[in-house]
């Protein structure tokens, strides 16, 4: 019976589930009325990233006559422009860092959505989503990495493909000699490297590179670096929440 009538049994048992365990808020216990969403007092607690933004790194600038900040100013950073749909605050780390270390990887996705938003020029300009990678060890831990949830999302939402290993953490380095600048620095950090057999996947392609949080930038940058010298086209980053400060 239940092989049977197998989709319309499923539905049958959704609607008797949600009605005896009724859709809650993602981050406390209100009742909501669509699952995964938060309550309104959760959802005023978001700090959302909005103009005026630096159009290099994408920090809230004080006032809507700057285009950038000083930091971009100074050194302009390697990749072309960052974003974040959030303010990483106390608001944001209540969605982000239960994804992160609770294995709460649903919140993945409203947070892709509020990516989605924020980063949409990105997205349509992109030809390839790349998360920034997790450490072996810490992936073994975690089981997960969160940059790589959220650029799935974030690839199905905006029709987009995603190679969720192409970058990997290591500390191997190989011979500088024949390196250009940026190449050199990227092998000198040799913290994150360009797995060979996606290298012509990179090649004139404009790379999104997709993080959970942004703080200084280095680790975007890093990944950066790597990615122009395999010859990308241009890097953009897009990060769930952001710090906004520039160290
Ligand atoms: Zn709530
Ligand atoms: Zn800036």
């Amino acid at each position: 019976m239940i092989q049977q009538g197998g989709s319309r049994f499923r539905r049958l048992l959704g609607g008797l589930l949600n009605a005896a365990l009724p859709p809650h808020c993602l981050s406390c216990e209100a009742p909501v009325l669509e699952q995964g969403t938060q309550c309104a007092a959760c959802f005023r607690k978001l700090t959302f990233a909005v103009a005026p933004l630096c159009r290099r790194c994408g920090i809230p600038l004080p006032h809507a006559g700057l285009d950038i900040c000083e930091a971009c100013d100074r050194r302009p950073p390697l990749y072309a422009r960052a974003r974040a749909a959030l303010l990483y605050d106390d608001g944001a780390r209540a969605l982000v860092l239960p994804m992160k270390h609770g294995d709460r990887t649903e919140l993945a996705l409203p947070l892709a959505r509020h990516m989605a938003r924020a980063g949409a020029e990105l997205l349509r300009e992109a030809d390839l989503l790349l998360p920034v990678p997790l450490h072996w060890r810490r992936l073994l831990a975690r089981r997960y990495n969160q940059s790589a949830l959220l650029a799935r999302h974030l690839a199905r939402l905006a029709r987009k493909p995603s190679i969720p290993d192409a970058l990997r953490r290591t500390r191997a380095t190989r011979p500088l000699g024949e390196l250009g600048a940026i190449a050199r620095r990227a092998e000198l950090d040799g913290a994150i490297r360009l797995a060979p057999r996606h290298a012509a996947r990179v090649r004139g392609q404009r790379v999104l590179l997709i993080d959970d949080v942004l703080t200084s930038g280095a680790t975007a940058e890093t990944c950066a670096a790597v990615l122009l010298a395999a010859g990308a086209a241009r890097v953009d980053v897009l990060a769930a929440a952001r710090v906004p400060l520039r160290g």
